[in-house]
């Protein structure tokens, strides 16, 4: 802006030099500091209207140290500057219309204190640029708007998004667990196996599978009514979350057939966990009229390695589903794996009275 002035007027060269290297920078430094952080609406909305008074104070002195005329020059350009800060400053609309209101009455001032200045010539502009002005407010309304406009826009595709992503969490939710029981049903199961099964993030290890089948569960059906059925359903699934370790998932994998995996382990974990399992559930002493005995379960078990390229997860069901049906034969409320039992884990489970007698 110095050679301008100084090119425009030579005489402005030292005040346009003086005034915008020494005394603008401070009020602008000023300003810069006000807006580094939020402050309150009151504060920010002053700023405008005194950086306005700040640049035509500025122009009209370089206006009057001018020749004839320079006045209403240097007042025309610094209004039109100042009008860009009336559109850009974030403040509400009534500090808008407070700098458009100080800029005219700075233009207006300078206009009658100069004497070289015709006063209808300044009310004249005056009103002109009061008109122009009036234009550059409303501009500033309708951004202002759009600007709400868009906030709120945003505001609702976020809560919408939220609420869809909390919505479809619990559809996920509610269409892998099964109802009754609290428990992951068939179908999460089968995706949550094969995942541990396949997943070639995960080093290869052993995995048992433990199916199990509550005892003459019809007869308790037919004598105590199916709501105590559901009752048992639910006794049951509480059993099994109290005894499930956290390397293992358990499902209900049919009507009153459950199915648990377990990582990372071998047969003796499998059938620890598969005894502790039966004896908890025995141990509820869920009646069952139907046979005049507590509910008890049947297990077979099944044992595979993740990095053995012949078995697969459904060869181990399979392995595990053959085992319980053995283990229904040979009279039920027992545990058979699928495997030979070595002389340690025989130790390990202690043996029920029926295969004590036999
Ligand atoms: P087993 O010892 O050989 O397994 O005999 P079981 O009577 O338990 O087996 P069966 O397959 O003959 O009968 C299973 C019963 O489980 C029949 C079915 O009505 C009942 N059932 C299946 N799902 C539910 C359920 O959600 N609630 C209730 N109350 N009963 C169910
Ligand atoms: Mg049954
Ligand atoms: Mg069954």
């Amino acid at each position: 802006m110095i050679p301008l002035d100084w090119v425009h007027v030579p005489a402005l060269l030292y005040p346009s030099s003086l005034l915008r290297l020494c005394c603008l920078p401070i009020g602008y430094a000023a300003l810069a500091w006000v807006w580094s952080r939020p402050r309150a609406d009151w504060v920010e909305g002053a700023t405008l209207p005194l950086a306005v008074i700040m640049m035509m104070t500025g122009g009209g002195i370089l206006g009057l140290l001018g020749e004839e005329q320079t006045l209403y020059r240097y007042l025309t350009a610094t209004l039109l500057a100042g009008s860009t800060a009336l559109l850009l400053f974030p403040v509400t609309l009534a500090w808008t219309i407070g700098g458009a209101g100080a800029s005219i009455a700075c233009f207006v001032g300078f206009g009658l204190f100069d004497p070289a200045s015709p006063v209808k010539d300044t009310l004249v502009f005056a009103l002109f640029f009061a008109l122009i002005l009036g234009a550059v407010v409303r501009a500033r309304r309708t951004k202002m708007i759009l600007q709400q406009h868009a906030f709120l826009l945003n505001l609702r595709g976020a809560l919408q998004e939220r609420a869809l992503a909390g919505a479809n969490a619990r559809l996920a939710l509610l269409a892998n667990t099964d109802a009754l029981t609290g428990l992951p049903n068939r179908r999460a199961f089968e995706d949550e196996a094969a995942r541990l099964w396949s997943d070639p993030s995960n080093p290869p290890q052993s995995f048992g599978i433990v199916l199990f089948d509550i005892d003459h569960f019809k007869r308790l059906n037919d004598t105590a009514g199916h709501a105590e059925g559901d009752r048992c359903l639910a006794a049951i699934a509480r059993a099994i979350r109290e005894v499930l370790p956290s390397t293992g998932m358990c499902a209900r994998y049919g009507g009153e057939e459950f199915i648990a995996i377990l990582r990372n382990a071998g047969p003796r974990d499998v059938l620890r966990f598969a005894e502790h399992l039966r004896a908890t559930i025995e141990a509820l002493a869920w009646p069952n009229p139907g046979i005049k005995a507590p509910v008890t379960v049947s297990l077979g078990l099944a044992v595979g390695e993740t990095d053995r390229r012949s078995e697969t997860l459904a060869a181990l069901i399979d392995l595990a589903d053959a085992a319980l049906y053995r283990s229904k034969a040979e009279g039920r409320n027992r545990i058979v794996p699928s495997w030979e039992p070595t002389l340690g884990e025989a130790i390990d489970r202690p043996l029920l009275p029926a295969q004590l007698c036999a």
